[in-house]
């Protein structure tokens, strides 16, 4: 095989590994939820999308979203370089899917948030402080 051939076979294969790499980020969010005393479901089947994060009772959906996978435009959101087409269809049909779903469950008064790889941190930070109140919001 020539060094910059790779089979779409291949090319799946890395490429699940990329994405359950992203799978880590949801793991400390959901840790950090949970520190702050957060309570919530887990990929609840019964709404659109089976958000990765489910607060009932804030009424509240969280996404955590890979940069690539779901195109956040950031340098993170690095198309690879081979079968590059292909993959910018696969993308592009998360992306649709990714708005419908946030309509779908805006329309059932969900608030929907995202929290995006690249600034997983201080996207969470903001999330509890805006769910426990420590922002001084009054909701
Ligand atoms: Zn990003």
């Amino acid at each position: 095989m020539a060094p910059d051939t790779v089979s779409p076979e291949e090319r799946s294969r890395i490429m699940r590994q990329v994405r359950s790499r992203d799978t880590k980020p949801e793991l400390r969010v959901r840790r950090a939820l949970h520190a702050a005393g957060l309570r919530f479901r887990l990929h609840d089947k019964r709404l659109p999308g089976s958000p990765d994060l489910t607060l009932r009772k804030h009424k509240t959906v969280v996404f955590v979203h890979g940069c690539l996978w779901h195109w956040h435009g950031c340098p993170r959101s690095r198309m690879p370089s081979s079968n590059a087409d292909y993959w910018r269809k696969k993308i592009a049909r998360n992306v649709e899917r990714d708005g419908e779903r946030s309509a779908a469950l805006e329309r059932l008064g969900w608030r929907v948030e995202v929290v995006w790889e690249c600034e997983l941190a201080p996207a969470t930070e903001r999330l509890i402080a805006r769910l426990t109140g420590r922002d001084a919001e009054q909701e």
